[in-house]
Parts: C-alpha cells; sequence; structure tokens
C-alpha cells in the first residue's frame, strides 16, 4: 500500500466523516472545508492524479459522477447547484497525490476560481 493519507482514510486507519462509501468510491468531508458543503470524493483504487487516469477507466469515472449526484441530493445541493473541482498537478494546488473530486456547494461560487 503507498504511503498516502487517503488510502489510510479508506481503510479507516485514520478516521473521517463519511459521506458514502460502496465498492468502488468513498466520499468524506473535507477536514478544511471551503463552502458549507465541501466533500471529497476518491475512488478507493490509488490513482495519484487525473493524468494517471486510462481510457478503461471510464466505469471508475461514471461511479464518481453517481456518487456526485448522490451526495448532491443527500447534501441538498442538487437544486442550488454545486461545483465539482480536481487540481492536478503543482500550478493547480494539488496537495494530495490520490486523486479526488471536490464537490463544493450551499454557497454562491466565484468564478473564474482563484
Ligand atoms: P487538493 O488541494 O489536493 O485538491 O485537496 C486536498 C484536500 O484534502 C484539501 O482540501 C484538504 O483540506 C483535504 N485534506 C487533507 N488531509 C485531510 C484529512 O486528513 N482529512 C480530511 N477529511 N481532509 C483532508
Ligand atoms: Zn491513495
Amino acid at each position: 500500500m503507498p504511503d498516502c493519507i487517503f488510502c489510510k482514510i479508506i481503510d479507516k486507519k485514520i478516521p473521517s466523516d463519511i459521506v458514502l462509501e460502496n465498492n468502488g468510491i468513498f466520499a468524506f468531508r473535507d477536514i478544511n472545508p471551503q463552502a458549507p458543503v465541501h466533500v471529497l470524493i476518491i475512488p478507493k483504487k490509488h490513482i495519484p492524479s487525473l493524468m494517471d487516469l486510462h481510457d478503461t477507466d471510464g466505469k471508475l469515472l461514471g461511479q464518481v459522477y453517481a456518487a456526485a449526484r448522490e451526495i448532491a441530493k443527500k447534501e441538498k445541493v442538487d437544486e442550488t447547484g454545486f461545483r465539482i473541482v480536481v487540481n492536478n498537478g503543482a500550478d493547480a494546488g494539488q496537495a494530495v497525490a490520490h486523486l479526488h473530486f471536490h464537490l463544493l456547494g450551499k454557497r454562491k461560487l466565484l468564478w473564474p476560481p482563484g
């Protein structure tokens, strides 16, 4: 197992506020929320970044977005709106090398992002 904080969260070696868990996906509240709803959706498989995805990972991405829809409904942002963000690499400020999708909502989100 790679020395990865999110893999440890998936394995429950590090506690987290779990929002959703199924076969392929784990979702939990960000420890430093940037919006009233800030959930991290991650594949259970350790994939360091978007650039490490393969053409065959389409099913996994489908699972990510299915989880996003389910969480949006659960968190009651499905009608008010929300944003999905993937920070990839240094310029985007990716801090954890395990692919994760930020789901942000319950406030007006600015555009363009900083
Ligand atoms: P990135 O900047 O890589 O896109 O986002 C990493 C996110 O992970 C940050 O928003 C940060 O607050 C969150 N994070 C880092 N460590 C932990 C942790 O141990 N628990 C939780 N729940 N979130 C974390
Ligand atoms: Zn990992």
